[in-house]
């Protein structure tokens, strides 16, 4: 595995590759969750790009982007035993300069994550489209833990004509449901265990649907009574694009929730 710092670098491997390219963006602090994703790239490219970069633009004020988790070392390893070709670790003055053209993500993209987030997507989609120019994958992979940053995602590859395959990849989860997070080292054990009745609560309403039940209210309330010892931020039930949702549809709706654990803010959902 080459391990890749400037942008000079990356283009001149890039430029020497003529195969598939993978690609795999991240934040580091690598989890089951990020290696699945990519397991998915190195079983379906020639090449395999994975980049670690902590995205400044996507973190808010009083967000505290200096206290996200950072594990380089440990990160190369893992990249290394999954069999990554080229790891991108740029420095922020690698990506940003100082006045640049800045993307604008869609209305949609300031509901739900982005009403707890104003702003965040529009740094979302100006480093993934850095990254994208950079590594010109084939096939890009992102979680579906993230539903509404890879509904958002997907649009701007449409909406640029961006000639890039998007992979959602399923949600990782621990051994009694929890979904994989960076963010799950902040839990103390109490709030481990509570953050149980998270995923419990979205398997609630999918036996419930099962069970046909289809009005958008009952399921919502027995979400929120599955968790009703929580700090609920939202539960929403939308389509796979973030529009509107008027009634389920099997196979294009998606559940989500938010809840808070002090300043932790875990994520959840379920795709129907
Ligand atoms: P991050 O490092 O948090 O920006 O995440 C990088 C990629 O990993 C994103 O596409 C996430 O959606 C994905 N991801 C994070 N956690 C999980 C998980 N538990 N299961 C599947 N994908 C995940």
């Amino acid at each position: 595995m080459k391990i890749l710092k400037t942008i000079e670098e990356l283009q001149d491997v890039r430029k020497n590759i003529t195969s598939n390219v993978g690609f795999v963006p991240t934040m580091g602090a690598l989890h089951d969750g990020h290696i699945a994703l990519i397991k998915k790239a190195r079983t379906e490219n020639d090449i395999v790009i994975v980049s670690i970069f902590v995205n400044p633009t996507q973190f808010l004020p009083g967000e505290d982007l200096a206290a996200y988790p950072r594990r380089d070392e440990a990160d190369k390893k893992i990249c290394e035993m999954c069999k990554v070709d080229y790891l991108f670790m740029p420095e922020i003055s690698t990506i940003y300069s100082k006045e640049e053209i800045l993307l604008k993500a869609p209305n949609k993209s300031y509901i739900l994550e982005g009403k707890a987030r104003p702003g965040h997507f529009d740094g979302v989609l100006q480093v993934v489209l850095k990254l994208f120019g950079l590594t010109q994958p084939t096939n890009a992979y992102f979680g579906k833990k993230d539903a509404q940053q890879l509904a958002l995602i997907a649009q701007m590859v449409k909406d640029f004509f961006l000639p890039i395959n998007i992979v959602a990849c399923d949600i990782v989860r621990e051994f009694d449901g929890l979904a994989l997070s960076s963010r799950n080292v902040y839990l103390n054990p109490t709030q481990r265990k509570d953050s149980l009745l998270i995923s419990k609560s979205l398997y609630s309403a999918a036996t419930l649907i099962a069970k046909d039940e289809k009005n958008i209210n009952v399921i919502k309330e027995r979400i929120y009574k599955v968790m009703e010892t929580l700090d609920v931020e939202y539960v929403a039930i939308v389509y796979r694009e973030f529009n509107e949702l008027k009634e389920i549809e099997i196979g294009n709706t998606i559940i989500l929730v938010v809840a808070r654990f002090n300043n932790t803010r875990l994520l959840d959902n379920i795709w129907l």
